[in-house]
Order: structure tokens, then sequence, then C-alpha cells
């Protein structure tokens, strides 16, 4: 309508500029002098006026109707996307036609354009789902891992890191090392390996890390510290580095503890080993010329041999249990009835040393779910100890009872012996550990209260515990749960 309005008023404005023309002229004599250039204008401005209105007009409804089914078209594909054909007609085949062109290759742009739009969204996603990814990968691990950039920058870092090296996670990005790496040494690798400049660069050194939070601040932390480059966007140079941390303590702690067995189990071996070659020696040697001091060579041979055989076995069981290999075989045990047969086995040892021993397990049940003879192993090295460190006339007493609150049996072995010093409580269930004053009196591993511990605790999940008072007597006992909750 609008090209229909336009053209009509184009058309109609010559119309009536030619009438004007004509009537001017015939009214104006000052302008034209003569009738005849007064009558010869006129009839031009009325020809002029007529030739507009019989051409113009139809001439401009004809345009603007091609005009209007061109806009449409125009119209049409711009909200489609999809060229719609331009009229022809003799008239404007010419300007349709070279917009046909123009605006079949804007539609080919636009679809190419928004292919490309759909490819680069379409990326764009994955690379943020990638992105995504990396970073829950990042802040899933249990090592500190921080990436810097070429400016010694920090451009990410996980929660690990930032609990290592004492800084705000959320405030770290672009920060510089300087400020949240309080580790002079850290700083200084990490710098030195982004400064070579060569992208297969690594560094791989243990270092150790003092805590940096306030209840650690003193205790220092071994690391496995890993630097390497990181490439820049052009895949040429060094953009960055990233530094992993993995603490390597614990891990540290296990091996010394394995070399320090190792040493002290050796040492503990060689004692009895020695003994026995001594007494060999003798009696190839003939040392011993009687019967019977040769008799008492071979008795101390056994015992030492024993002793050397006991040692094993301990070392054994509690490597085993240590190496959660041991398998506990389940079974409902009845304490009274176990704790009367330790006391069995016992009272030939006991009776040599005038040793009273006093069952006090009364008459109800006492059971509870466990490994019957790991549990008889724990009651017997307790009723042992007893009584090789109670001397003549002394008594040991073995109780239980049932603890309903806990759910659990407790088992308890008192002695009137020797009793252990204060300094001495802590050390008492170490591996190896034995009192220096003691070892006189009784030979043995120093392995059977760690293997006791060891039992209760990490097999049936249970404690062991010991009071005890210098020259009055110890009370050794130990909780074992109703139901079985060791592995
Ligand atoms: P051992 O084979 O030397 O008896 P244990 O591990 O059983 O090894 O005991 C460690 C040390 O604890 C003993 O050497 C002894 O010094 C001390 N000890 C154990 N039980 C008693 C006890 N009932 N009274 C006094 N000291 C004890």
């Amino acid at each position: 309508m609008r090209y229909v309005g336009l053209t009509t008023i184009g058309s109609v404005g010559a119309v009536v500029a030619g009438l004007l023309v004509g009537v001017t002229a015939s009214v104006t004599p000052h302008l034209l002098p003569t009738a005849t250039e007064r009558t010869a204008a006129t009839f031009i401005g009325v020809s002029a006026a007529i030739t507009f209105g019989l051409v113009g007009v139809p001439l401009a409804l004809l345009v603007s109707r091609r005009l209007k089914i061109v806009s449409e078209a125009i119209k049409e594909t711009a909200s489609n996307g999809v060229p719609r054909p331009l009229p022809g007609g003799e008239m404007l085949s010419g300007v349709t036609h070279r917009l046909d062109r123009a605006i079949h290759a804007w539609a080919d742009r636009c679809s190419s354009l928004s292919a490309s739009l759909r490819t680069a969204e379409l990326r764009l996603s994955v690379c943020e789902a990638e992105r995504q990814h990396a970073e829950a990968t990042l802040h899933s691990l249990h090592d500190a891992v921080l990436v810097t950039d070429a400016f010694n920058e920090v451009s990410l870092a996980n929660e690990p890191a930032a609990k290592l090296l004492g800084f705000e996670l959320s405030e770290s990005t672009h920060r510089p090392i300087d400020e949240i790496i309080p580790d002079q040494v850290l700083r200084k690798m990490i710098k030195e390996v982004r400064q070579s400049g060569v992208l297969s660069k690594q560094k791989r050194i243990e270092h150790s890390i003092r805590g940096t939070r306030l209840n650690e601040a003193n205790a220092r932390s071994d690391y496995d510290v890993t630097i390497a480059c990181l490439p820049d966007q052009k895949q040429t140079g060094v953009g960055g580095v990233v530094t992993i941390l993995r603490d390597i303590t614990r891990q540290k702690e296990i091996s010394e503890m394995k070399s320090d067995f190792v040493s002290q189990a050796s040492h503990e071996l060689r004692t009895p080993l020695s003994s026995i070659n001594a007494y060999i020696e003798m009696l190839i040697d003939a040392e011993a010329q009687d019967e019977a001091s040769r008799q008492e060579f071979y008795q101390i041979i056994k015992a030492e041999a024993d002793r050397v055989s006991r040692m094993i076995d301990n070392m054994l069981n509690i490597s085993r249990i240590e190496a959660g290999i041991v398998s506990a075989e389940k079974s409902e045990v009845d304490f009274g009835k176990l704790i009367h047969e330790v006391l069995e086995t016992m009272q030939p040892q006991a009776r040599a040393e005038d040793i009273k021993l006093i069952d006090r397990t009364g008459p109800l049940i006492y059971s509870a779910q466990a490994d019957r003879d790991m549990m008889f192993q724990v009651v017997m090295n307790l009723v042992s100890n007893a009584i090789k460190y109670t001397p003549e006339g002394g008594r040991v007493t073995v109780a239980v009872e049932n603890d309903d609150e806990s759910r659990s049996v407790l088992v308890s072995v008192s002695d009137t012996g020797l009793g252990i010093p204060p300094d001495a409580i802590d050390k008492l269930f170490d591996k190896f550990f034995r009192i220096d004053n003691y070892k006189r009196i009784a030979k043995g591993t120093g392995l059977g209260l760690n293997l006791v511990k060891h039992i209760v605790e990490t097999v049936h999940k249970g404690s062991v515990g010991v009071s005890s008072e210098v020259g009055m007597g110890s009370r050794f006992w130990f909780i074992v749960p109703f139901e079985f909750q060791g592995g």
C-alpha cells in the first residue's frame, strides 16, 4: 500500500504541476506577452497534465505493485531463510533479476553463517563440558595441583593445594605465586621450570613442607613434587607450569617402620641364635664334662630354639594382621570355657613357680563372636606374662564379665607381681619393647603384647589396656564386642 500511495502521489503531483503551468501561463500576461505564447503554454501545460494523468498513474500503480511483490518476497526470504523466486516482468526484470541473485547469494551466506554458528555453538558446549570435566577431575584429586601461567600467576588450583599452601581457593586466580606460596624452594622451582622455556622440561623431587594451618604449624610433611611445563596457545612455547604435590609422609613412615622392624627383628633373633651357637661350640669342644652339664646345655639350646621359633611365629602373625591378610574364623566363643582351658594348660608352669591360678568366671555364659584360636592365644599370652613377672608364692586371677552397655565381653588378668613402671606403660604394647630390668627375670620376645593388641583391636575391633602399680601387680584387660565387627 505504501508503494501504491507514494507512486500515485508522485503521478498526481505531475498532473497538478502540468495544469498549474497551463493555468499560470493563461493568466499571467506580464510573463508571456503575446496571446499566441500564452495559448501555447496553456496547451503544453494541459497536454502535460493529460499525458501524466493517462500514462503516469497506471505506470505508477504497476511499478508499485511489482515493488510490493518484490518487497514481500524479500520479507519472506528474510523470515524463512529460504529464498523465494522474484517475479519477472519486463519492466522490472533487470532489477528483480539482480535482486534475485543478490538475495540468493545473501540467503546462501546466511545459511552457511548459521551452519558455522551452530558448529561453533556445538564446539563451545563441548569445550565447556571438557573444561567442567577437567575441573571436576582436578577437584576430586587427592594430590595438591596448582597451575600457573606465563607470569607466574595462579590460573587453576584445587582444594588440597589451597589447604596445603594455606590460601583461599576462591581468591587465588591471577594471584602471583610469591603471594600465595610460602615455601621459597617451591616458588623457585616453579619459576625455574617455566623460565627454562623447554616444553619437555619436568622436575621431580622429594621435598618436605611445613604445615600452614595453626594446629600443624610446626609439623612437616613429605611430598613428592612434580613440576612440568604446559604449552602456550600456539603449542610451541611454554605457556605455564603445572605443579603436583603428592603427600608421601605416611609412605615414608611405613618404609621407615619396616626397616626399623627388620633391624630390630634381626637384632632380637641374633641373641638366642648366638646363645645356641655358643652352647653347641662348648659341646663340640667337650667343655661339658659330665652328663648333667650336657643335659643342662641341651635344655638351654632347646629353650633358645623355642624362643626363636616363637619370635618368628609372632612376627609372621603380626605382619599378616598388619598387611590385612588374616581372616578371622568367626564362631560363638564361650569365654568362661576358654579361660578354663588356658588355666589348665598353664597349671604346670604356675605350679613350678608356686603361683596360684584363680578362675573368677562365674556361672553365667560369657560369649561373643570371635576367632577362638586367636582369643585363646590372647588369654594365654596374658596369663603367661602374669606368671613370668610374678614372684614365687603370688597369685594370678582371671575374670570375665558381660558389659551389657557396650555390648561386649570383658576379660581381665590380674597378678600380684612386679608391676609396670609408669614410664613403660605407653610403650608396653610396642613391638620388641621389654622392660630392661625384667630381662634377666624372664626370657621373652617383646612381641607377645603387640600381637595381643593386634588380635583384639585390629582383627576384632575391641580394645586392650593395663593398669599397674610397681611392686603391687598389674591388671591387663581386653574387651571384645558380642557381635563380630572385624574383617
Ligand atoms: P615378652 O615376651 O618379653 O614377655 P611381651 O610383649 O609379652 O613380651 O611383654 C613385653 C614386656 O612387658 C615384657 O618384657 C615385660 O617387661 C612387660 N610385662 C608384660 N607383662 C607383664 C606383667 N604382667 N607384669 C610386669 N611386666 C610385664
